[in-house]
C-alpha cells in the first residue's frame, strides 16, 4: 500500500506529465494552425525551434512564439518598427492576454509599474517561454515584485550622472570622451536598467536649444574627441530627426568618432532598416554599441539587423550586463559570446550590475563575474571573452576585473597561473638587456635582432616575421 506521501508525489508526476503532455498538444496545434493559414510560408529568415529542444539549440536558431503569441500580424506589421512600438505592451491587463499571469502576480504587478512602468516590444516579448516562470528573456522584460520589496537597497543614480553634466544631457566624464543624453524614451525598458531613475518622468526628450546647447560645448572643448549618443535609446527618434543631430556633430572638426548606444538590435532589430544603415554609413566613422544579454536575444532578425549595420560599415560592440538568472554561468556566457562573434557582432564589456535601486535582485557577486571569465579565458578565442568591468559607484568610472594569473613576481620574473591552473615561470626582460642586446645587433650590422619567447602555444597569437 501506498503511504500518503507516496501517493502525493505520484499524483504530482502524473500531473507533471498531464500537464507537459498538454503544452506539447497545444504547441502541435499551434504548429497545425499556423501551417493550415499559410504563415509557416511566411516565417522571417531563420527557423524556429520547437520549446522541447532547448538543449539541442544550435547556434543561429532561437524560440520565438511569434505566431503562438501575435498569429493574427501580418508580416508588413511585423517587419514594420514602428508597429511595434504603438503596439508596446505596457499594461498588466494587455500582458496577462499574452502571457498567463495569476490573480496574485498581477495584483504585485500592478504594485511594481506604479513605480516602475511596463513598456516591451511585441517582438521581444515572443522570445519568452510563457511555460517557463524563470525564462531569462522574461526577467529582463516583465517585472518582479522585488523590485520595490528589495528597493532600499542600491542608489538612484549610482553612477552620478547627474553631477557630471555639464549642460542638461550632456556628460563629460573622461577627459576625451562625452556623452549626450538625447532622451529617456525606450522601446523596452530592462528592468536592470541604470537609468530607471528617469522612468518616473515619463518620457521627455531634448528640446532643439538643449541640443544646441550641448553642442556649443562640445564644439568649444577640443579635448572631446569622441561622442556617445546615448538615452533612453536615440534610435526611437525618427532617422531625420537623428541625421540632424549627426550631421551638426560630425561637422566638428576634433570629434573623430561618434558611437551610439542602443538596443534596438536585440528588443526591435526591425528598426535596423536600410534607410537609416544609408544615413549611418554618410557620417563614419560611427561605431554602434548594444546590448545582448542572453543567447536567445541571438534570433535570425536581430543577426539581419547587425548585418546590415557592418554593410553599412558601422562595426558593433556589445555590452551586456551580468545578471543572476539570465546569464551568471560560464556556459551561457560562452555560448552568447560564439553566437555573437558568429553574427559579426564583438563582445565588449561584461558589465557588474550597477548598483540601481529596484535591481538588487538582479545583481550577483562581483566573484561570479570573474569566476565568468576565468571560465572563458582558455576555452574559446580571445575574441569571445569580454571585459568584465566594474562602473564605480560615486562615479568612480570603470575598473576592469580580471581573475589573477599572477601568483608571484620579481624584477627577474613572474610565477604565472595559466588557464589549465599549472604554472609557469617567465622571465621578465629588464630594460638594460635590450639596450645591450640592441648594441651588440647593431655592432654585428644586423638589420633586426628578433627574440622568440618559448613556449608560446597560443592559437590567437599572430606571429609576424620580417
Ligand atoms: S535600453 Fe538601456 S537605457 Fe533603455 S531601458 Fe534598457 S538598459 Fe535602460
Amino acid at each position: 500500500m501506498q503511504s500518503d506521501g507516496n501517493r502525493l508525489v505520484n499524483n504530482l508526476y502524473v500531473n507533471t506529465k498531464i500537464s507537459e503532455k498538454r503544452t506539447k498538444m497545444t504547441r502541435l496545434a499551434t504548429t497545425i494552425e499556423s501551417q493550415t493559414l499559410g504563415e509557416k510560408e511566411e516565417e522571417p529568415p531563420g527557423e524556429t525551434v520547437d520549446l522541447g529542444n532547448l538543449e539541442e539549440e544550435p547556434p543561429g536558431k532561437t524560440v520565438t512564439n511569434r505566431y503562438r503569441f501575435f498569429g493574427h500580424i501580418s508580416d508588413s506589421n511585423w517587419n514594420d518598427w514602428k508597429w511595434h512600438f504603438r503596439n508596446r505592451i505596457t499594461t498588466v491587463e494587455r500582458l496577462n492576454e499574452i502571457i498567463p499571469l495569476s490573480t496574485k502576480e498581477q495584483a504585485q504587478l500592478r504594485l511594481v509599474t506604479m513605480r516602475y512602468p511596463l513598456s516591451v516590444t511585441p517582438y521581444y516579448l515572443s522570445l519568452i517561454n510563457p511555460d517557463d516562470p524563470d525564462d531569462p528573456i522574461r526577467q529582463q522584460a516583465v517585472p518582479s515584485v522585488l523590485e520595490i520589496t528589495m528597493s532600499s537597497m542600491g542608489l538612484e543614480d549610482p553612477l552620478r550622472e547627474k553631477e557630471d553634466s555639464v549642460v542638461p544631457g550632456l556628460v563629460h566624464r573622461y577627459p576625451d570622451r562625452a556623452l549626450m543624453v538625447l532622451t529617456d524614451i525606450c522601446p523596452m525598458l530592462c528592468r536592470h536598467c541604470t537609468r530607471k531613475r528617469e522612468w518616473r518622468h515619463g518620457g521627455w526628450v531634448r528640446t532643439n536649444n538643449e541640443i544646441e546647447a550641448m553642442l556649443e560645448y562640445l564644439r568649444r572643448n577640443d579635448s572631446i574627441r569622441d561622442v556617445i549618443i546615448s538615452g533612453g535609446d536615440p534610435l526611437t527618434f525618427s532617422t531625420s530627426h537623428l541625421e540632424s543631430i549627426i550631421s551638426r556633430v560630425r561637422r566638428i572638426r576634433h570629434i573623430e568618432i561618434i558611437r551610439i548606444g542602443t538596443r534596438f538590435p536585440v528588443v526591435l532589430p526591425q528598426r535596423i532598416d536600410n534607410e537609416l544603415c544609408t544615413m549611418l554609413s554618410k557620417y563614419s566613422p560611427i561605431w554602434l554599441n548594444t546590448h545582448f544579454n542572453h543567447p536567445h536575444e541571438i534570433t535570425p532578425e536581430a543577426e539581419e539587423a547587425c548585418d546590415r549595420l557592418l554593410r553599412s560599415g558601422v562595426p558593433v560592440n556589445n555590452q551586456s550586463v551580468l545578471l543572476r538568472g539570465v546569464n551568471d554561468t560560464v556556459e551561457t556566457m560562452l555560448r552568447l559570446c560564439q553566437g555573437l562573434l558568429r553574427i559579426k557582432v564583438r563582445p565588449y564589456y561584461l558589465f557588474q550590475c550597477d548598483e540601481v535601486q529596484g535591481t538588487e535582485h538582479l545583481r550577483t557577486p562581483v566573484e561570479v563575474g570573474i569566476k565568468i571569465i576565468e571560465g572563458m579565458r582558455g576555452h574559446t578565442s580571445g575574441l569571445a571573452v569580454p571585459t568584465f568591468v566594474v562602473d564605480l559607484s560615486q562615479g568612480g568610472g570603470k575598473i576592469p576585473l580580471q581573475p589573477n594569473y599572477v601568483l608571484a613576481q620579481t624584477k627577474e620574473e613572474l610565477l604565472l597561473k595559466n588557464y589549465e591552473g599549472h604554472v609557469f615561470r617567465y622571465r621578465n626582460p629588464r630594460e638594460q638587456t635590450h639596450s645591450k642586446l640592441t648594441a651588440v645587433a647593431s655592432l654585428l650590422n644586423e638589420p633586426e635582432l628578433h627574440f622568440k619567447s618559448e613556449g608560446a602555444k597560443d592559437a590567437d597569437r599572430v606571429g609576424v616575421r620580417s
